[in-house]
């Protein structure tokens, strides 16, 4: 664990999943500097999932999407719509490309800890003096 110093601000990252690992990341791309540990109850990371979305707003992944389409349709037993665009294609983004790419950032930076096999049993807040 690193030292962890009043004065300065730290982070503790509860859960090391998309969320986790992304905010993790952006503080990194960031340049913090201060102690972010990250505690996850899992043990490793596979390809537990995939994300799927219209690629709408800039992010630092566009690199591992694995595939896009600019067509897609709708279709119930009625009616089906087709639909395209090639400015926000549908993307199709394997979770173990993204693990991957976050942890190698998290595991080279000196400030970051990942804990794994940590589950977190109750938080508490409390007011800061
Ligand atoms: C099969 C599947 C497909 C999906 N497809 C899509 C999709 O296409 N598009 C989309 O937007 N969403 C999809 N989702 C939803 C998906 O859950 C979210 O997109 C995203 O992964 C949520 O991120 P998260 O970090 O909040 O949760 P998670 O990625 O689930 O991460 C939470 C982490 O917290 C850890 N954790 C939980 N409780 C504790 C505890 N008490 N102590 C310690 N650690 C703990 C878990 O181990 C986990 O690693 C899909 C989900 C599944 C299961």
């Amino acid at each position: 664990m690193p030292d962890i110093n009043p004065r300065q601000p730290s982070y503790l990252i509860l859960g090391a999943g998309l969320a986790g690992l992304s905010l993790a990341d952006a503080l990194l791309r960031q340049g913090v500097c201060s102690p972010i540990v990250i505690a996850d109850a899992r043990d490793s990371f596979g390809n537990d999932r995939t994300w799927g979305f219209w690629d709408v707003y800039p992010h630092p992944y566009r690199s591992l999407v694995t595939r896009r389409w600019q067509h897609w349709s709708f279709a119930s037993r009625e009616a089906s719509y087709l639909q395209s665009s090639t400015v926000t294609p549908y993307c199709y983004l394997p979770a173990d490309r993204f693990y991957e790419d976050a942890l190698t950032r998290v595991h080279a930076a000196p400030n970051c800890t990942l804990l794994l096999g940590t589950t977190i049993g109750r938080v508490v807040e409390e007011a800061i003096r």
